[in-house]
């Protein structure tokens, strides 16, 4: 699932592409995937264009001309794709390479003056795009909780997330409504690097361990983004590079390998939650 870093250096780059070209066209090929509606959808779109592009948590809502906004959620297997010419760029869930552009599993396409266009595929279909009003707008970036890498992201703000609190560590950074943009990926990594193992209850973790854990998510979210997001094949994101976090990761998708940490443990996979935790048993605590 594209995380807080990977829908970073998605936003990153489409700002440098697609703001202020007309839209020419936009086309809901499964009108399931538009919660506002296809035809909406294509009468707030086409003619209007995009003036800046936000993201809260693992959601991009890029501002429109008219005063609307596009809300794109990619969820479990989204990609957003641009392509302009022979040049393709685009960033998302790894596993995914339509041979052709639109593909199979390309949902949306919205056309642009210049004759580039922008395709939102989602294997799964999970992901979602919407269209909103300003009040909706913020109705919907209230659900979020703290966000990583802003100024508000304190020690003191952290440390208060966890007050009376019965759930495991990993639960809690998985929570959105906690704190925002951090999924399996980064959790689990964070978790390494402060040396806590994400089944822990709450209640159990010590002062200095949260202040660990803190400072642990900071590092990990700008290292991934400094490198572009981890991605697990040969796709592209902007201009044809690979998410090169996929060399760091310490613990996931590491299932069965020596720690790079203590060279002692083997990185067990567990499932907490329904979801794959991992983490190495002899140097996490
Ligand atoms: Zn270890």
């Amino acid at each position: 699932m594209p995380e807080l870093p990977e829908v970073e250096t998605i936003k990153n780059d489409l700002s440098q592409k697609i703001l202020d070209k007309t839209i020419t066209a936009a086309e809901a090929r499964t009108p399931r995937l538009v919660k506002s509606g296809a035809k909406k959808f294509k009468e707030v779109l086409t003619g209007n264009q995009f003036k800046k592009i936000n993201r809260r948590g693992k959601l991009i809502y890029m501002e429109l001309k008219s005063g609307d906004f596009l809300l794109i959620h990619l969820k479990m297997t989204g990609q957003l794709i641009y392509q302009q010419g022979e040049k393709i760029i685009g960033g998302g869930h790894g596993e995914l390479a339509e041979e052709k552009l639109p593909g199979r599993h390309t949902h949306v396409i919205l056309s642009f003056r210049d004759g580039s266009h922008l395709y939102f595929n989602d294997l799964r279909q999970f992901g979602y795009m919407r269209i909103v009003s300003q009040i909706e707008l913020e109705k919907e970036l209230k659900k979020f909780g703290i966000e990583p890498l802003t100024a508000g992201f304190t020690l003191q703000n952290f440390v208060k997330i966890f007050a009376d609190k019965k759930t495991t560590v990993k639960a809690l950074l998985l929570n959105q409504k906690l704190i925002a943009g951090i999924g399996n990926i980064y959790a689990d990594e964070s978790c390494f690097w402060a040396k806590i193992k994400p089944t822990r209850k709450i209640a159990s973790l010590t002062e200095s361990e949260i202040k660990c854990l803190y400072s642990s998510i900071k590092k990990v979210l700008k290292l991934a983004i400094k490198k572009r997001g981890t991605t697990f094949n040969n796709y592209r994101d902007a201009d044809g590079q690979k998410g090169g976090f996929v060399k760091f990761l310490k613990v996931y998708a590491r299932k069965g390998e020596r720690c790079k940490r203590c060279r002692r443990g083997i990185i067990i996979k567990i499932k907490q939650g329904g979801r794959g935790t991992h983490f190495c048993p002899i140097c996490q605590r």
